[in-house]
């Protein structure tokens, strides 16, 4: 039987729970809300190894990687405005849904009964919307893999989209190819914790009078007064109106928690799924910084970097041209050079134990929300700094000379 003993070495892909002919391992939440395989009936083992040979986070051999990036932004303006960025996902999936016979999609949608994350499938356009936008929360596989498995051997089309680290585990526990799977992989800077999530959220309520989620988008595309467009609004939408106006995801506590390491899953520091090791067909990524390749592209606004890993995925592109009103081709160093959600594991926050080890002991809501805080709040010095700079920008576009300053300072 596999060695669950250290946390590091679980991504919590459910692979090995879904392989085990003997129904000897379980998930299991821990204090952060992540889930590890645990193992229930140990004494009904057979020590046939198939949770080893399923397990991601043992087998991460190389594959090859996409040559190019393009840079995209999908033709349907509608849905494109409830993506995070391009819409790339969505082109694939509808492609997928059209398919002969009936495609199906599985992805990442909100449980809407306490607001987690889970993977789900969906064979109706109305059913991919569910997967619009990106959940910065890690989504519970549930019975995925056998569910994908199950529809593949009956000849049905399916495209599973997942985290790098869940499309090698899909891949490994269907240990062979199928012409009729396709795998889409976000870019993936590291997965935050559901149970700060669930904390936060919480609080965010409370504070903004939400009594009844409607949804929730951590990426609302809005215009910022100052800043021009965004695509990183964090919104939770309240019954019928919306709550509040989005704000940058980057400003809220969770989010600083998340960007800064300090609440990503143990196994995000060993991932075993970036670059090379990823085995989807395709890895959709937001193109950042692709506006110091060509100036009229705004990846704030909202652009995809599609890199097609596969013959499949090249084919796919090119018949799929037309859905696109922008496709545009770079090398892949254009899109990976400053983004490690696509290019390098993540080192771990130094103060992360030290951290969950409060979150842990506070004894309710209230007080983890006040530990998050604590921990994430910037010194006065730097909150200081970024007010200043906010006031003089607001000051400078208020006069209508910010244009002027920025290309005086030879800004992009
Ligand atoms: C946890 C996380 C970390 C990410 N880190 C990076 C990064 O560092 N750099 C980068 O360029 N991009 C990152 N992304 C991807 C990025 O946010 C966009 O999802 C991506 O650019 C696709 O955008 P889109 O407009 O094509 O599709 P959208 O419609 O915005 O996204 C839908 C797709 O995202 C999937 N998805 C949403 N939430 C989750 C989740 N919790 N787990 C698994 N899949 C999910 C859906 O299943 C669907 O495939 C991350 C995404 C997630 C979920
Ligand atoms: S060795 Fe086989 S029977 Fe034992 S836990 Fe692993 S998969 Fe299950
Ligand atoms: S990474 Fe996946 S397969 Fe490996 S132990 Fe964890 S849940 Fe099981
Ligand atoms: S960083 Fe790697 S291990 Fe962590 S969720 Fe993403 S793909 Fe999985």
């Amino acid at each position: 039987m596999i060695d669950l003993g250290d946390k590091s070495k679980c991504c919590g892909c459910s692979a090995c729970v879904a392989a085990c002919p003997k129904g000897c391992l379980k998930m299991e939440p821990d204090d952060e809300g992540f889930l590890y395989a645990k193992a229930v009936n140990a004494a009904a083992c057979i020590r046939c190894g198939l949770c080893e040979r399923v397990c991601p986070m043992r087998n991460s051999p190389e594959f090859p990687v996409a040559r190019h990036a393009y840079a995209a932004i999908m033709g349907d303006e509608k849905a494109l405005a409830r993506t995070s960025s391009g819409g790339g996902f969505y082109v694939l999936a509808k492609d997928a849904l059209e398919f002969s016979g009936g495609g199906v999609v599985f992805g990442a949608a909100w449980d809407k009964s306490d607001w987690s994350v889970v993977q789900k499938s969906a064979d109706s356009p109305e059913g991919l919307e569910d997967f619009l936008g990106s959940k910065y929360v890690q989504s519970n596989p549930k019975d995925t893999l056998a569910q994908a498995q199950t529809l593949l051997s009956s000849g049905r089309r399916v495209l599973y989209s997942g985290t790098p680290c869940q499309i090698n585990a899909l891949n490994l526990f269907l240990r062979k190819k199928y012409d009729n799977l396709t795998t889409v992989a976000v870019a993936c800077h590291s997965v935050p914790s559901p149970a700060v999530w669930s904390v936060f959220l919480e609080n965010y309520c409370l504070k903004n009078s939400v009594s009844s989620i409607r949804n929730i988008s951590f990426r609302r595309k809005y215009d910022t007064k100052y800043y021009g467009k965004s695509c990183m609004g964090f919104a939770v939408e309240n019954g019928a109106e919306k709550a509040g106006k989005p704000q940058n995801y980057w400003d809220t506590p969770f989010g600083r928690a998340f960007i800064g390491d300090l609440i990503s899953r143990p196994s995000c520091a060993a991932c075993p799924a970036k670059e090379s090791r990823c085995s989807a067909d395709f890895i959709i990524a937001d193109f950042w910084g692709a506006n110091f390749e060509d100036p009229s592209l705004n990846p704030r606004a909202g652009l995809s970097a599609i890199l097609p890993n596969s013959p499949k995925a090249e084919e796919t592109l090119a018949r799929l041209v037309g859905k696109f009103s922008l496709l545009r081709r770079f090398p892949y160093e254009a899109a990976a050079k400053r983004n490690e959600g696509i290019r390098r594991t993540r080192k771990p926050n130094k103060d992360r134990d030290k951290f969950f080890a409060e979150f842990t002991r506070a004894p309710n809501a209230a007080a983890k929300y006040k530990v998050l805080l604590k921990w994430t709040t910037p010194p006065l010095k730097i909150r200081a700094k970024k007010t200043l700079k906010y006031c003089i920008r607001a000051v400078l576009c208020e006069l209508g000379l910010w244009k002027a300053v920025g290309k005086l300072m030879g800004k992009k």
